[in-house]
């Protein structure tokens, strides 16, 4: 987005629903690569997109983050998946 003119402090995320740490189980090698977010097995992504965000200069008041106790894809995936019948 820099590269079209696009000011870090400018930019507003929003980050939409997703897997959260208590669900996303993720294996041993996950440690090494996001030291910062991985805890017992589980990986904390909103965390993780976070960090990333504000090593790239966006401001924090400027990312919008969720409830994942109450839009977590995968615990609360009666919300985001429809099966159809038959
Ligand atoms: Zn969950």
């Amino acid at each position: 987005m820099e590269m079209f003119g696009a000011k870090p402090e400018n930019i507003v995320v929003v980050i939409a629903p997703h897997i959260c740490d208590k669900c996303y189980r993720v294996g041993e090698p996950f440690r090494e690569y996001f030291p910062d977010n991985y805890r017992d097995g589980n990986m904390n992504l909103q965390n993780e997109i976070m960090r990333r965000l504000i090593a790239q200069k966006i401001i924090e008041r400027n990312i919008d983050t969720i409830d994942l106790n109450r839009f977590c894809t995968c615990h609360n995936n009666d919300l985001f998946f429809f099966l159809s019948p038959g």
